[in-house]
């Protein structure tokens, strides 16, 4: 019977095989057909990311490493169970920076370049940078995270902002699955819950609830929409997806019943309280307009237009300016109320930072 050694097929990565590497690498595929993929590096670089490899390679040549049997020519191979996809990309963060910072700003005012395959793309540098210790690149990716799915508002407002843009050059092309322009809050689920990111968790969770509340029952008339790849979840995260959502739609309900009530007519007011009637009329209408999934989807958003929608005025409209303000002002601190509620009604509380989502100065 012939032995797995000689059914493996072994290739030398192209990218990562340094002629003047002094240590090689090699990873075994865990299924059939067996393969066999040979790194060489050098022990200076792991060593300077990782702690775990520094510490291996400090002992000098009697190190179990140095004394291995096998050798690929006069260097020891060290065998990482890691998968090679894993380990490829991993090495590459290492020695190609730039392979982990292009969701990163590059400008004073440039957003993260994000695209369908973030952060699936960035899954296996952020297991092994956390498995061996690479502090470094970990920290580059956590805040490629946190950029996508942050903690503050006004973050979240950019990372909306961003979007503007590519959707409409998509729309406009005919397109109606903006999956591929969107980050995946599942695989984000995923990558925060194993890998000790829970900041993100509560926005990718919304973020995640969003998607799927936009979903039309008729696929002849679905409009634009997006995918995540739910099954990465395992059945609590989706349980939690649920509740979460549900706990939203509470809160939506008994919130925003009539906001403005108890802030309108301004104490200032200049048309004798005309002005409440009027706004709430307004607010009404648009909440009518936005009827059905739109509203559920993305309560967050729609508080957003809502309030700027208390400033806009029509000639013959009877409001005066304290009571837009008011109303305008209401609307964004139920906005903000919703945000930092957020960890709370996806049951995250006991996981997040403390403090999570509350800004020193509210932006209106
Ligand atoms: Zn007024």
């Amino acid at each position: 019977m012939a032995t797995l050694n000689s059914q493996a097929t072994v290739s030398e990565c192209p990218g990562l095989w340094f002629e003047d590497g002094n240590i090689v690498i090699r990873t075994t595929s865990t299924q059939e057909p067996l393969i066999r993929t040979l790194f060489k590096v050098h022990k200076f670089i792991l060593s300077t990311h990782c702690t775990a490899f520094s510490d291996l390679f400090s002992g000098g040549p009697q190190t179990a490493l140095e004394i291995a049997s096998e050798r690929h020519g006069d260097l020891p191979i060290m065998d990482l169970p890691d998968d090679e996809n894993d380990v490829k990309h991993f090495l590459k963060a290492l020695y190609y920076p730039d392979e982990t910072q292009q969701h990163l700003p590059t400008s004073f005012d440039g957003r993260p370049k994000i695209d369908g395959a973030f952060p699936p793309s960035y899954a296996g540098v952020l297991r092994l940078a956390t498995k061996y210790d690479a502090q470094k690149i970990r920290k580059v990716v956590v805040r490629a995270l946190q950029m996508q799915w942050p903690m503050l508002l006004s973050e979240w407002n950019a990372v909306q902002d961003s979007y503007v843009v590519p959707e409409t050059e998509a729309l406009m092309a005919g397109e109606t699955d903006l999956s591929h322009i969107h980050a995946d809050p599942a695989h984000a689920i995923r990558l925060g819950t194993d890998l000790d990111v829970p900041a993100i968790l509560p926005v990718a969770y919304y973020d995640l609830m969003s998607i799927y509340e936009l979903q039309s029952p008729d696929a002849a008339e679905a409009g634009e929409s997006r995918q995540a790849e739910l099954s990465v979840l395992t059945n609590a995260e989706l349980h939690r997806l649920l509740v979460g959502r549900g706990a939203l739609r509470a809160w939506v309900r008994q919130r925003m019943i009539a906001p403005l009530r108890t802030v309108l007519p301004h104490s200032a007011c200049a048309l004798d309280g005309a002005c409440a009637k009027t706004l709430q009329a307004k607010l009404g209408e648009f909440r009518t307009g936005l009827s059905g999934g739109t509203y559920a989807c993305d309560p967050v958003a729609w508080l957003k237009t809502a309030s700027e929608v208390c400033m806009l005025g029509t000639r013959d409209e009877v409001a005066c300016v304290h009571c837009k303000s008011a109303a305008r002002d209401c609307l964004m601190g139920l906005r903000y109320e919703l945000w930092t509620k957020l960890p709370q009604l996806f049951r995250l509380d006991h996981l997040v930072p403390a403090g999570w989502g509350q800004e020193y100065e509210v932006q209106f």
